[in-house]
């Protein structure tokens, strides 16, 4: 079983997500996958309500403030993210990051935040262009995943990372599975060291970086790849039925 999300990121309005859904449907070849769609906050109450929408599909936030209300004017708190139907919290991504500054610490308060409302974190790990070529994956990959640990001291706590290399996202270009493997292997060491064996078994790695339906089985076969995080190819049913349909 693996771990297929979809990020939308700023697509998708609520008609819109009424439409995905009426058209993606779980068959029995994806039925084992846990699939996760994360739409933009303005279409979460539609995807959660939409009477199309399988319930297998579960539904999650892109972002959320660490505080639960108050004068922050364009945010959106857990708590509101769980009322208006998530179940995960996608925090950390590359574009919150590298386009909105979001630092190690502002993520770790999220993961925080998240957890305090029973969301799922999927906290989202990834070295740019420069980074990789200056031979500092393992550095920029491990400092993301401690910062956000700090804020996981329960090694029974659920969550989930994404390794998103940033010179991947939106560009066409993937990372090799060979590449995949090798970040995930140094991220679940790291987990196994700071949590324990057990919890680095389970807790589901998943790769994101232009996932496609002519790539999305041979990501899923690399070693330490649990699922994978789509963007550009999850607003389209057609792409996301058969990367959904794919397996490693
Ligand atoms: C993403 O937004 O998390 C992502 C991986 O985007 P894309 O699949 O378009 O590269």
């Amino acid at each position: 079983m693996a771990v297929i999300a979809g990020n939308w990121k700023m697509h998708m309005a609520p008609e819109e997500a009424r439409a995905f859904f009426c058209a993606f449907q779980v068959d029995p070849v994806m039925a084992d996958h846990e699939i996760v769609i994360f739409p933009p906050s303005v279409s979460l109450f539609t995807a959660c309500e939409c009477e199309y929408r399988d319930p297998r599909v579960q539904l999650g936030i892109q972002n959320l403030h660490w505080e639960d209300r108050g004068a922050f004017t364009g945010e959106i708190s857990a708590s509101m993210a769980v009322r208006a139907g998530a179940n995960y919290a996608l925090l950390g991504h590359s574009e919150r990051r590298h386009v909105f500054g979001e630092t190690d610490e502002q993520v770790a308060l999220k993961v925080a935040s998240a957890l305090r409302h029973d969301l799922i974190p999927v906290v989202c790990v990834g070295e740019t262009l420069e980074e990789r070529e200056a031979g500092r994956v393992d550095e920029v990959i491990l400092r993301q995943l401690d910062s956000a640990l700090v804020s996981i001291p329960d090694p029974e706590t659920r969550f989930l990372i994404a390794y998103e290399p940033v010179w991947a996202i939106g560009t066409g270009k993937t990372a090799t599975p060979l590449d995949a493997a090798a970040a995930h292997g140094t991220l679940r060491g790291r987990l196994e060291r700071a949590m324990g064996a057990a919890t680095a078994a389970r807790t589901e790695i998943l790769y994101g970086g232009s996932v496609q339906p002519s790539n999305a089985a041979i990501l899923l076969a690399a070693c330490d790849v649990d699922g994978v995080l789509v963007g550009g190819a999850s607003i389209n049913p057609e792409s996301f039925t058969e990367i959904a349909r794919a397996s490693g």
